[in-house]
């Protein structure tokens, strides 16, 4: 598999709408990440807290300043899908 090049075409696929994670995952964010639980509803990821709608881009997904790279905004507490990408998304 090819190193992450930051190209952000995997997060702007899947990063809406095409992401599960589980209830360990969301245990650990509620306790410990609620900035990160606060796009959580009914266990489904990701819910715009203003609005309740799901959103159309992942939250967490930013330009790097001055680059025309992509970065996770939550890398070290990303969903597993993300971390285990391609193996685990469908
Ligand atoms: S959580 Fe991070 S790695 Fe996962 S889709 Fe969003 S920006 Fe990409």
């Amino acid at each position: 598999m090819k190193d992450c090049n930051q190209c952000g075409k995997c997060c702007l696929q899947y990063g809406a709408t095409g992401l599960s994670v589980s209830s360990e995952q969301l245990q650990y964010w509620q306790s410990f990440r609620p900035d990160i639980y606060r796009f959580v509803q009914n266990g489904d990821i990701w819910v715009d807290p203003e609005t309740g709608l799901k959103v159309e881009r992942c939250p967490w997904l930013s330009n790097k300043p001055n680059q025309q790279k992509l970065t996770c905004g939550i890398y070290e507490d990303r969903p597993d899908d993300c971390r285990y990408y391609p193996s685990t998304v469908q």
